[in-house]
């Protein structure tokens, strides 16, 4: 499955998500690719990657490699990246003297894709509804939209379902919202509150009932090249993108039989905690039980929306494996 990580609006935390979401379907033994779609490279610098000269999204794009060709492996077991470098930002323009330059990474990927193994592509969105984005929403088969908890969230999210909704009746009409995820989320303050309300009042079967908080260590780890659950394994933001991932699962895995990929293994599914594999390698493991639970009124934690009565914990314990 392909998923755009998308808004047009920036530093909401789109490059946090997709690195640490990625990482935390990782730990959970899933296989996982993560495309750098925007010129900042910041999902590229994020994972502690420089871009073999060449090999980026860049060069995939415009044909001069195959997609497979720009596939680099991080520090990390099952988790592959296609990076970017700073010559995408010439893409924005040289795509559109293309017959189809919204459908460069959809080509792309095409033939990639019937024979790769992965169980989750994610495509790390620029800032803008321009050219790249549109080729990433083009590709996708559904767009998680990470949105701060601000008071301007509501209009800019009408504005890129907007083009959502313009793109599935124009040309892609099996693109899905995936989800709405609340981001730099501050129980200190009311607004926050009152904006993750707002925007559950209006989608209430799309925002993720994780939400990510402030976090001083989520704003360090891409300095360090590390995802959060690396670089602070047992702090609040690692659970709450934990938590993140484990919805995402429950979302994405409850309600098919197979895995996108039926030449992949699964997991034991007895196996509550999976080992972290390589994604431990920084730090010596901690036991499940020393991640910190953030409850529904906790301080800075991860909070419960309440949209959904099945799933009020966020004890990563208490959840049926
Ligand atoms: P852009 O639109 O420029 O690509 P973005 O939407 O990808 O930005 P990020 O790069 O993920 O946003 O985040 C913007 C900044 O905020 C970064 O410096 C990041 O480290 C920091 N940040 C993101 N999420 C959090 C968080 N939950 N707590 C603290 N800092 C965060
Ligand atoms: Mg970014």
């Amino acid at each position: 499955m392909i998923i755009a990580i998308a808004n047009q609006k920036g530093g909401v935390g789109k490059t946090t998500t997709a690195i640490n979401l990625a990482a935390c379907l990782v730990e959970r033994r899933r296989r996982v690719l993560l495309v750098d779609m925007d010129p900042q490279a910041n999902a590229t610098s994020g994972l502690g990657i420089t871009a073999q000269p060449g090999r980026s999204i860049y060069a995939a794009l415009l044909g001069r490699l195959s997609f497979g060709e720009c596939v680099h492996p991080t520090d990390y077991k099952n988790f592959d990246l296609v990076p970017a470098e700073l010559d995408l930002a010439g893409a924005e323009v040289e795509l559109l003297r293309l017959p189809e330059p919204f459908l460069c990474l959809r080509q792309a990927l095409e033939a990639f894709r019937a024979h790769a193994d992965y169980h989750y592509i994610f495509l790390d969105c620029p800032p803008s509804l321009g050219t790249l984005t549109m080729n990433a929403l083009c590709a996708a088969d559904q767009v998680l939209i990470p949105l701060q908890c601000e008071y301007f969230a509501l209009e800019g999210l009408s504005v890129i379902l907007r083009v959502i909704e313009d793109l599935r009746a124009a040309a892609h009409p099996s693109l899905r919202l995936d989800g709405i995820v609340m981001t730099m989320y501050s129980s200190r303050t009311k607004l926050a509150k009152q904006v993750v309300e707002e925007v559950v009042r209006h989608f209430p079967d799309h925002v993720y009932e994780s939400l990510i908080p402030r976090t001083v260590r989520l704003g360090e780890a891409p300095s360090y090249g590390k995802p959060v659950i690396v670089y602070d394994r047992t702090g609040l933001g690692a659970a709450a993108y934990r938590n993140l991932a484990r919805e995402f699962l429950a979302r994405h895995e409850s309600l098919h039989t197979t895995l996108p990929s039926p030449t992949t293994p699964r997991a034991e599914e007895s196996d509550p905690q999976p080992e972290v594999g390589e994604l431990s390698q920084a730090q010596p493991a901690a036991s499940s039980s020393e991640v910190p639970v953030p409850t529904g009124s906790s301080k800075d934690g991860t909070v419960a929306t309440g949209n959904s009565a099945s799933s009020t914990s966020m004890d990563p314990q208490s959840e049926p494996s």
